[in-house]
């Protein structure tokens, strides 16, 4: 890469909530950004759509992150479109809540699938290839910490991916790659939003001192910054985005 070339980050689920925003964003901030989906091509279309309306430079590209041919496929397109890859934000996941008595095998074996196969996918991936002084961002939850009843196997998943975090920022520092986690509170978006009724969403908000959810654009603002030249010497950490909530 010269020095003119802009950097190239992979941002997984980001068709919506916040990968969307992640996607925007760091767009904005100057990088060629690949918004990768599952199934919600169309969805995914709009956000490069409105990246490229911005003046950013941004394709689609399907892969679901459980399936590590797929995670390596996108690589390989990514470093063909552009020449290499600088950063991964691994942000995919889903949410499936049941007490540990009422979980059955089905969303055990879909959360581990997406939330922690899917992150080691693309981490692996990330891990041979991403340029010299590149970063990557996993996704935890501020659930790590609560330890709400019902979100036993998402909360596995999430302590599963900070562990990760931890150790891959030890393995990789020699190529100047950074890794983080963000682990948000409660965000305004579908994951969070749906299914739950306004009492519940309000207790959501009193949960932390700033009395309202996060935005999808208040965890891209962390990412940007962890991404960015201030965030060079922050490496191996979990930053809690939750508005103070724990
Ligand atoms: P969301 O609105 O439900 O969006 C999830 C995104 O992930 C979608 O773009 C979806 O795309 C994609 N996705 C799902 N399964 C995938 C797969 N197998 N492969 C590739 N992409 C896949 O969720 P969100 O609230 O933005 O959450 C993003 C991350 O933040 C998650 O890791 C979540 O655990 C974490 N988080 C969220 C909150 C919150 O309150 N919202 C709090 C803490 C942590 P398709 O529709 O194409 O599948």
């Amino acid at each position: 890469m010269t020095g003119s070339e802009s950097r190239v980050a992979i941002v997984t689920g980001a068709s919506r909530g916040i990968g969307a925003a992640v996607a925007r964003r760091l767009a904005a901030d100057g990088l060629t950004t690949i918004v990768n989906y599952a199934g919600s091509a169309d969805a995914a279309a709009k956000v490069v759509d409105s990246i490229e309306r911005a003046g950013g430079r941004a394709i689609s590209a399907q892969a679901d992150v459980s399936d590590a041919q797929a995670v390596k496929r996108m690589f390989d397109a990514a470093e063909d479109a552009f020449g290499g890859v600088d950063v991964l934000v691994n942000n995919a996941g889903i949410m499936r809540l049941a007490t540990v008595a009422e979980s059955h095998d089905a969303l055990f074996d879909q959360t581990i699938a997406i939330n922690l196969k899917g992150t080691f996918n693309s981490l692996r991936e990330a891990a041979r290839r991403l340029r010299q002084g590149g970063r990557i961002i996993n996704f935890s939850s501020s659930v790590i910490g609560l330890y709400p009843p019902t979100y036993g196997v998402y909360a596995a998943t999430k302590a599963a991916v900070e562990a990760l975090t931890r150790i891959l920022a030890k393995e990789l520092g020699s190529r100047g790659v950074t890794v983080n986690a963000v682990a948000p509170g409660p965000v305004a978006t579908e994951l969070f939003l749906a299914g739950r009724d306004d009492a519940t969403i309000e207790r959501a908000k009193q949960m932390n001192p700033l009395g309202r959810l996060g935005e999808a654009e208040d965890i891209a603002n962390v990412v940007s910054m962890l991404v960015g030249p201030d965030g060079g010497w922050i490496n191996g950490q979990i930053v809690r985005a939750n508005g103070g909530a724990v």
